[in-house]
This record gives C-alpha cells, sequence and structure tokens, in this order.
C-alpha cells in the first residue's frame, strides 16, 4: 500500500500508477479527502518496495501482511466513510448502513405464479430484495436442479420473471451463479451476484464475476476459516471490484451423533468478520439450521450479533416447494421475523461493531 503525501501533484500520482504498471502490477487507487492511497494488486515478489518508497509524492509504502489486504481493515481505514463499514448501493437500498437488509425468496424459481406470490409477499413483510434460485447447486443430480437447467431458454424465462417480479414489487434482485459460463447471462438480469458456499474456492468465478460491475454476494464454504473466506473474498477485490457483501451460512457441525441442524450458525464470525474487513456482512438462518422453527431465534440472534441483514428463504406453501421447503417460512412469519430483527437492531449494542 502506497501512501501519497497530502500535497502529492496529479503528475506524481500518475507516475506512481505508471510506475506499478510498469511491474505488471495494478494499482487500487483511493483518492481520499486528504490524501490518495494506492494498494498494489499482483504477485508480491514482482514489488521492488524500496523502489517505490523513493518516488516523488510517495510519503511511505506500508506492506500489509495479510492474504485479504485490500478488504482489510487496515487498508479502509484510508478511505472515506469505510472507517466504520463500506455500504453496498443497490438501488435505494443500503447494506452495510443503518438499517438491517432483507433478503428474501424462494429457494428455486419453480414457475412464474410462483414466484411473483412469493415476491408480493416479501414486499408486504417489509423485505428489500428478492431472492431466487434458477442454477442450484444440488447434491442429487436426480433431484430438480432449477429451471437453469433446462437449457439457454428456460434459464433467460426465469431470469426475466426475477427481473420482472422485482421491478413490479421494487425489490432488487439477486441469484446464484454457478460457472464462469453463465456470469454475462445472469449479469444482464439480476442486480447482484450471489456466489455460493460451494463455489467460495473457485477464483475464476469470483474474479469474473467482479467485472460486471455488479455487487457480488459470497457465501462462506461450510469447511472454510474465516481468513480463508477472507481470503477468496479478495479475489473479488483485486478484480477491481470493492462492492462485496460477504455472507455466514454455517459451517459443518462436528462432533458423533445427530446434529439436529443442517449446518452450525457461526455467529461469532460477524463480529470477527467485522473487526478484521469494512465489507457488510450478512446471515444466512435458512441454509445454516435447514429448520424453519428456528428461523426467528436465529435472525435475532445474527442482528444482536451486529449482521448487516439477513438471506432468508419464503415460500407460500412451503410445504409444496420443489426445494428446501422444510426450512422455508411464509409471508406471514417473515413479517414477524422482520418486525422482531427491527426491534433488536434498535437498542443493538453490536450494531456499530468494529475495532
Ligand atoms: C442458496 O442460497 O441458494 C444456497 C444454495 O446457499 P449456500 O450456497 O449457502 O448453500
Ligand atoms: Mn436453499
Amino acid at each position: 500500500m502506497i501512501i501519497m503525501e497530502t500535497d502529492a501533484t496529479k503528475e506524481q500520482i500518475a507516475h506512481v500508477i505508471r510506475e506499478i504498471k510498469k511491474y505488471g502490477l495494478r494499482a487500487d487507487v483511493s483518492k481520499g479527502a486528504y490524501r490518495t492511497v494506492i494498494g498494489l494488486v499482483g504477485d508480491e515478489r514482482k514489488i521492488p518496495f524500496d523502489h517505490f518508497a523513493v518516488l516523488p509524492g510517495v510519503k511511505e509504502v506500508i506492506k500489509i501482511e495479510i492474504p485479504y489486504k485490500l478488504i482489510s481493515r487496515e487498508y479502509g481505514k484510508f478511505f472515506e466513510g469505510m472507517s466504520e463499514r463500506m455500504v453496498v448501493r443497490v438501488g435505494d437500498i443500503e447494506i452495510g448502513g443503518d438499517e438491517p437488509v432483507f433478503i428474501v425468496g424462494p429457494c428455486a424459481v419453480e414457475n412464474k405464479a410462483q414466484l411473483f406470490k412469493i415476491a408480493e409477499g416479501v414486499k408486504r413483510a417489509g423485505g428489500h430484495i428478492l431472492r431466487g434460485g434458477i442454477f442450484k447447486p444440488r447434491s442429487s443430480v436426480h433431484s430438480f436442479q432449477g429451471l437453469g437447467a433446462g437449457g439457454r431458454e428456460e434459464a433467460e424465462e426465469a431470469l426475466d420473471w426475477l427481473r420482472e417480479a422485482g421491478r413490479e414489487f421494487g425489490l432488487p434482485t439477486i441469484t446464484e451463479i454457478r460457472g464462469e459460463a453463465q456470469v454475462d447471462l445472469v449479469a444482464e438480469y439480476v442486480d447482484i451476484l450471489q456466489i455460493g458456499a460451494r463455489n467460495m474456492y473457485d477464483q475464476d468465478l469470483l474474479t469474473k464475476a467482479a467485472t460486471k460491475g455488479k455487487p457480488v454476494m459470497l457465501k462462506r464454504h461450510f469447511g472454510a476459516g474465516i481468513e480463508e473466506f477472507l481470503s477468496f473474498a479478495e479475489y473479488i477485490a483485486a478484480a477491481g471490484n470493492k462492492d462485496i457483501i460477504l455472507c455466514e451460512r454455517g459451517i459443518l457441525p462436528v462432533g458423533k451423533g445427530k446434529s439436529y441442524t443442517r449446518y452450525m450458525l457461526d455467529l461469532a464470525s460477524v463480529p470477527v468478520i467485522q473487526k478484521e474487513t469494512y465489507l457488510p456482512v450478512l446471515v444466512d438462518p435458512s441454509h445454516a439450521t435447514g429448520r424453519r422453527d428456528l428461523i426467528l431465534s436465529m435472525s435475532c440472534a445474527a442482528i444482536a450479533a451486529g449482521a448487516s441483514g439477513l438471506m432468508i428463504e419464503a415460500h407460500h406453501n412451503p410445504a409444496e416447494a420443489l426445494v428446501d421447503g422444510p426450512q422455508a417460512i411464509t409471508p406471514d412469519e417473515l413479517k414477524d421475523v422482520i418486525d422482531a430483527c427491527r426491534r433488536i437492531h434498535k437498542v443493538n449494542p453490536s450494531k456499530r461493531n468494529k475495532d
């Protein structure tokens, strides 16, 4: 990280950027009110630290010794407005702002009527963003894979419903991309690109998703440590996109015997990640627990832990949901969840979690 002098000239800054490019590195330039900070992105072995330290206009060169440099608090504290939390804006909605954000919708888009019915319920309950899986990651190849598996035409039709439902009810949209081949198509239709837990490690997918000029939500792999999770989020930032939303969705339970929940919801990760980065963190209690009877309590707990919002699966008729019915709540139940979370948020001492 190169910290420029407060009185560094435009020419000096441009010179530093040219030098960075000369070494085959990318410059991540942040112009603050007082000074410019330039992050060096690329192979660390190629960075001639001493060379940059003596360039005109350079105040100092700081080496950040962690793998997630660009999204770290250490780096973020030099940017305006990121000393506490970066706000990711999607239309009028602020993720990481003063109010918790609720991303809600069916696990999978099943048909147009289902999606519109749920979207209406999400809006009525106070939700902000509509989710709906079209390319579903499934453990069994014999189960419903999402409408996206039906080929390009069916995928586009479902994406079009999602966009239309979002417009009709004033809800920005999010859906998962499972592979690089889906990125261009999906980015034409939705507002946020979701990278699911299973693909957290796909660095090519992360890099490609970052280039679409849209926020990317990255879910934690169920076997990933927090450092690893953040190190992969760094791939998105390194590709030039800092509109990153992190989502805790539970890790694998340990020990013998029945666990009673689908995964183990690691809520301590919320304040820990907020100490490490300036990115907003959401929690998904649906996949974490796999149980609708736990959504209210775990949603409240996530907000109490300081989460910037939640991603929740809802269905107007959970018993008939093609995927993840046991964890889906109804729009009426959603309203109770959102109301309870808002009450907790109001009195929440964790909402300003930082270092
Ligand atoms: C999802 O949100 O649709 C999903 C599949 O979640 P995860 O990637 O966390 O399993
Ligand atoms: Mn699901």
